[in-house]
Order: structure tokens, then C-alpha cells, then sequence
């Protein structure tokens, strides 16, 4: 399992796709892609292998951002609806995930009484709760106080549709690099996914979020504090 993100000015889908194609030797079940553009988010998934879901994804929407997903079910079934990227109830936040979220049960419990979760996934949990948080406060502020709550592994990517052109990502115990190019910036589990596009990265360390932007990636701890660090390059084989 593992996942992509991709901000900059060529096609995200091909650039997204390529990179789960990378990530393909972790292993999965299932897979999918968010592209966003000016008409808003548009999702594509399905069961099985990458190939599968190239077949679906539709080749003329046009997009400069994104993320993607390979996903080895945890909680729920293999199947499309599981499969990742999952949005909350609006249709506001789109996410992906890779991990377990060991206290999800607590979370329905304390905080999401009311939401009729459209998936089996413990992913779900994440996003509807930035969307509770996100009526009070600022996307950061609500994606930050959601990852305070959650015990477990995770990598995330997330697009918000009220703030555009953004990619909202953390990890905790899994891994997450952020990719620096020329006009553009990446998110990847793995160097290898995205090394044909740049080899310069970022490390992410556990419980940071970073916001990443076409010509800028900020990172922050949870408690908000900026922190400073510089890319390196990575030498890959290939
Ligand atoms: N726990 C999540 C799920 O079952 C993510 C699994 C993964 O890491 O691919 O959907």
C-alpha cells in the first residue's frame, strides 16, 4: 500500500498513476485517484490492479493537483466503496490513507453519532472529522486537532474544495516524503514513485502535518510550530 499527491502544472493523473504504479510492489487490493480542478474534485477507484483502474479513470478531465491511493484493506472488505480516496458528507474533503486507526470505534462514538459513513473504512473517521472540526475553524487548525485524536499508523494526503491548489498531508509510524521540483511539489510514500519526476526530497517526521502548495511546502508539528528542514537527494537505482 502506499500513496501519491501531486501539485504543479503538468497532468496529476498521469504523474499520479505512475507513481502507484511504483508503489505496486508493497502490495494492495485495491486502488484509486482524487484530480482536482476547476469543475471541482473528481474521484476514480476500483478493485484490483492499477491497470483496472486506468481503464476507469476518465482521460479528458484535466487536472494540476491530486492525490492517489494503493490500499491493503484493514477495516472492510476489498471492494470499490472501501477503496480509497474517501470524502466526507459534503463532499468538502477528500482523503487517503494508509495505516490503522486503532481507536476508530471511540471516535464514532464520542464524535460522529450523527454521520452515516458511506464506507466499512476506518479512513472514513479521519475525514468526517475534519469536516465537524472544519465548521469552527480554519482546514489546519481542524486537520491538526483531528490527527491529535488519533491513535494508530498513518500517511494521509487530503484536498480541501474551499482552499484550492493545497494538499494537506501528516504521517505517524508510516512513511511520507515530500518531493521538491522546479514548478511543481509531490507526496509519496517512497522515493521510488516519484524519482522520474524529482530527486530531491523532504522528510516528514511522526505526528507532523506539512501544507503543501505548488512553489511551497510548509511543515508544522501538532502542537503548530513551524519546522525548518532542508531537501536532500535521493540516489536511487533505478
Ligand atoms: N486502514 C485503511 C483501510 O483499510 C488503510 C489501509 C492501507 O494502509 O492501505 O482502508
Amino acid at each position: 500500500c502506499g500513496i501519491t499527491g501531486y501539485i504543479g502544472l503538468n497532468d496529476a493523473k498521469e504523474i499520479l498513476l505512475k507513481g502507484l504504479e511504483k508503489l505496486e510492489y508493497r502490495g494492495y487490493d485495491s486502488a484509486g485517484i482524487a484530480l482536482e480542478n476547476q469543475d471541482g474534485i473528481h474521484i476514480f477507484k476500483e478493485k484490483g490492479r492499477i491497470a483496472d483502474l486506468r481503464a476507469v479513470v476518465d482521460a479528458k478531465v484535466a487536472a494540476r493537483a491530486g492525490i492517489g491511493q494503493t490500499r491493503w484493506a484493514t477495516h472492510g472488505v476489498p471492494s470499490k466503496i472501501n477503496a480509497h480516496p474517501h470524502q466526507s458528507l459534503s463532499g468538502r474533503f477528500t482523503l487517503v490513507h494508509n495505516g490503522v486507526i486503532e481507536n476508530e470505534s471511540e471516535l464514532r462514538a464520542e464524535f460522529l453519532q450523527d454521520v452515516k459513513f458511506k464506507s466499512d473504512t476506518d479512513t472514513e473517521v479521519i475525514v468526517q472529522l475534519v469536516e465537524k472540526f472544519a465548521k469552527d475553524m480554519e482546514t489546519e487548525e481542524a486537520f491538526t486537532k483531528t490527527l491529535r485524536l488519533l491513535n494508530g499508523s498513518y500517511a494521509i494526503a487530503m484536498l480541501d474544495t474551499e482552499t484550492p491548489d493545497t494538499i494537506f498531508a501528516a504521517k505517524n509510524k508510516s512513511p511520507l516524503l515530500i518531493g521538491v521540483g522546479e514548478d511543481f511539489h509531490v507526496v509519496a510514500s517512497d522515493a521510488m514513485a516519484m524519482i522520474q519526476v524529482t530527486d530531491r526530497f523532504i522528510e516528514l517526521m511522526d505526528k507532523e502535518i506539512v501544507i503543501v502548495k505548488r512553489d511551497r511546502a510548509d511543515i508544522y508539528n501538532l502542537q503548530g510550530e513551524v519546522m525548518l528542514r532542508e531537501p536532500y537527494k535521493a540516489e536511487l537505482d533505478m
